[in-house]
């Protein structure tokens, strides 16, 4: 082993495939909390410290894009997918995307702005928290 990389490096590759697969699996953005939970299902004893760090190279290869959900913080997805919109469940925290582009969304920019791109986030509840629709419980402690 020599150590000459500036970066150091994710030395498990089988915790990095483990996250891969996660992503592959889900089809859909997860959190640093989600990719966690999936992904300690193949690599047992998995950390949360090699989750975030195998995170930020995935992020630096291009691999993963960080996308910011408002009131649910970052989430992660497969880098290059084609222009697309995000539904985050406020029940849950899942995030789901969506076909579609709503860019009937028409603003007006200053004088002399440029608009580069536009970010849609739907909120509300998924179909599986919509159906356990229950009164709430009080759990005690
Ligand atoms: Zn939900
Ligand atoms: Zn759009």
């Amino acid at each position: 082993m020599a150590p000459t990389a500036s970066v150091a490096p994710v030395r498990d590759t089988r915790q990095r495939r483990a996250i891969r697969l996660a992503f592959e699996e889900a089809e859909r953005p997860l959190s640093t909390e989600q990719l966690h939970a999936v992904a300690s299902r193949e690599s047992r004893g998995l950390g949360l410290a090699t989750v975030y760090r195998s995170i930020k190279s995935l992020v630096d290869e291009g691999w993963l894009e960080v996308i910011d959900i408002p009131g649910h913080g970052a989430f992660y997805e497969r880098a290059g997918k084609e222009h697309h919109h995000h539904f985050a469940c406020e029940n849950c925290s899942e995030v789901t995307d969506l076909d579609g582009c709503s860019s009937e969304v028409r603003v007006r920019l200053p004088r002399g702005y440029r608009a580069r791109g536009h970010d849609v986030t739907i909120f509300g509840t998924c179909s599986r928290c919509a159906e356990k629709r229950r009164p709430p419980t009080r759990r005690g402690r």
